[in-house]
């Protein structure tokens, strides 16, 4: 088929629509000047677990869209429950209102929770999310009759966001440093990474090191602390920091034995993503305040929730006067939209058993990796839990050394993936593996093999 007299060809609008990116469209964590001397790569469309770019050319989605794909793009079920939801409303209020996919999915959200999570709060993203955990944390202490309680502790290596209450909690210094000034403070406990523990660089030992320090500073500061909040089982922008078995149990119990609550980071953890459908289920432990966001609509629409016990809950009532109202809320809280598209991921799980096929795919996953990935030169670990991956580089396998930051190698083996047609985003020396838990085995086939050969270019 030939062009129309005025309709640009595929070159010339790619080329066009490059030029309006760069002159209006500000990236985040995109170091803009870098940006302006490249060429972008231009998203149109999708299909399964492939994105399509403005020339046709197909990626697999080796990262889910920033972790969030679910079952695919364009999933046939989800597409159709949010297009029956605007033929009904697209938005209305939950200040002083209520409506039918949130009240349904509140429902079905407390039902797949752990034990005792019985009241759901809506936001947008994961950050809210935390925000209104810590913020839930802090003022339930003081309706207690606690409010010497109002400090937070968190892990040494921890990512919840990047609003200003979510950066004060995290622990990556690479992007919060410069905000320090801005930030409240909070304590600190070493997290379990025993591939970096010269102290104790087993998983074992590190877990027994780290739980120590922990009872420690529970010991010290318990008295002053509202919450400890933890990525459950995975510090996933720290670098898929896999924690050893039995730390996060034995940290709850520690919690508790202090009076402190504990707060649950599942924003990246959460919905099948370790292979069960909370990472914390692994553990057989249940948090006070768990956030969760990024899959929660499949991909599809921004939506998080803070999921609080009902002793949290009952601490908030009281008349007007009382004061303990929850004064929080933001303008597109529980979107009906973003709720049906979530009603509809969850039915999803069910009908295409999902958390089974993750099992599986997770296995297949590991023994490609294994082959394929560890025997290189410079992998220095290969971290795994269900669908989230991190392969550690380094300069040194020997010695462990890291390469320095600005070597750029987890982009440069990233970029170099793409051109075997897999997108992938590191995080500083670490490729991530995140791919949709609709992924098949072919195409971890495509994936691991993108990313060798984008490793042997840039690394040997
Ligand atoms: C992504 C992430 C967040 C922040 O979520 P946003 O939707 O980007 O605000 C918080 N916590 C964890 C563990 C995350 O991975």
């Amino acid at each position: 088929m030939t062009a129309l007299p005025h309709a640009p060809s595929d070159a010339a609008r790619q080329a066009a629509l490059a030029t309006l990116d760069k002159q209006h469209v500000w990236h985040p964590f995109t170091q803009m000047q870098a940006w302006q001397d490249d060429e972008p790569l231009i998203i149109e469309r999708a299909e399964g677990n492939f994105l399509i770019d403005v020339a046709g050319r197909r990626y697999l989605d080796g990262v889910s869209s920033l972790w969030v794909t679910v079952h695919g793009h364009r999933r046939r079920e989800i597409d159709e429950a949010i297009v029956a939801q605007l033929g009904r409303v697209a938005h209305s209020t939950m200040l002083g209102l209520a409506s039918v996919p949130a009240i349904e999915l509140a429902a079905r959200l407390a039902r797949l929770a752990p034990a005792g999570l019985t009241k759901v709060f809506y936001s947008d993203s994961g950050s809210t999310a935390v925000e209104i955990a810590l913020k839930m944390a802090f003022q339930y202490q003081r309706q207690r009759g606690r409010p010497e309680k109002r400090r937070f502790l968190g892990l040494a290596e921890a990512y919840h966001g990047d609003t200003l209450g979510a950066v004060s909690v995290g622990g990556i210094d690479l992007f919060h440093e410069i905000f320090r000034p801005l930030l409240f403070d909070v304590l600190r406990v070493p997290t379990p990474y025993w591939y970096r523990d010269e102290a104790a660089p087993t998983p074992d030992a590190c877990r027994d090191r780290c739980l120590a320090a922990l009872a420690q500073t529970l010991e010290e500061h318990g008295h002053e602390l509202a919450a400890f909040i933890v990525e459950p089982l995975v510090q996933g922008a720290a670098g898929m920091l896999v924690q050893p078995p039995g730390y996060l149990r034995a940290a709850v119990e520690l919690c508790r034995k202090h009076d402190v609550l504990v707060i649950f980071d599942e924003v990246a953890t959460g919905f099948g993503r370790t292979g069960t459908l909370f990472a914390c289920e692994q553990e057989a432990i249940a948090p006070d305040l768990l956030c969760v966001a990024k899959g929660l609509t499949g991909g599809y629409l921004p939506l998080a929730a803070t999921l609080a016990s009902d002793r949290i809950y009952t601490a908030f009532l009281g008349s007007a006067a009382d004061q303990k109202t929850f004064f929080h809320g933001h303008t597109y809280t529980g979107n009906p939209l973003a709720c049906a598209a979530a009603l509809a991921s969850l039915d999803l799980f069910e009908s295409d058993q999902v958390l089974a096929r993750v099992r599986l795919r997770a296995a297949q996953l590991a023994a490609l990796l294994a082959t394929r990935i560890a025997p290189r030169p410079h992998v220095g670990q290969i971290r795994q839990l269900g669908l989230m991956v991190g392969i550690e580089l380094v300069a040194d396998r020997v010695s462990r050394r890291a390469y320095p930051a600005d070597a750029q190698v987890g982009a440069r083996v990233c970029r170099a993936a793409r051109a075997h047609g897999v997108i992938l985003r590191p995080l500083g020396s670490v490729i991530v593996l995140m791919p949709p838990l609709s992924v098949t085995e072919d195409e971890l086939e495509l994936l691991v093999d993108a990313v060798r050969r984008g490793i042997e270019t840039e690394t040997e």
